[in-house]
């Protein structure tokens, strides 16, 4: 732990809400219905949960309760690159819609 860059870390974190539009559009559905689990310590939660960084090259979206990297999202001038290695499971309730 280094308390500097504990500190900027800290102050760069956003909830998942705040990466919301950017993956409707690139997803086609409310990302904030998504259940998700963590593949690293299987905590089940709300895609909002997540803790998103989103100054760096990238969305980068990760667990609350371990940090593990859940989520990446990279925009080329060609492609989007999504990387979802840390998602264990994700489901939508459409019974509430
Ligand atoms: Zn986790």
């Amino acid at each position: 732990m280094n308390p500097e860059t504990d500190t900027i870390n800290e102050a760069l974190r956003l909830d998942g809400n705040a990466v919301a539009g950017d993956l409707q559009m690139l997803m086609g559905f409310d990302v904030t219905l998504l259940q998700a689990q963590c593949r690293h310590c299987r905590k089940d939660g709300v895609f909002a949960s997540l803790i998103a960084y989103v100054r760096g090259p990238g969305i980068v979206l990760r667990c609350p309760t371990c940090e593990g990297l859940v989520l990446q999202i990279v925009k080329t001038p060609t492609s989007v690159i999504v990387n979802l290695e840390g998602m264990a499971r994700s489901e939508i309730d459409l019974t509430n819609r």
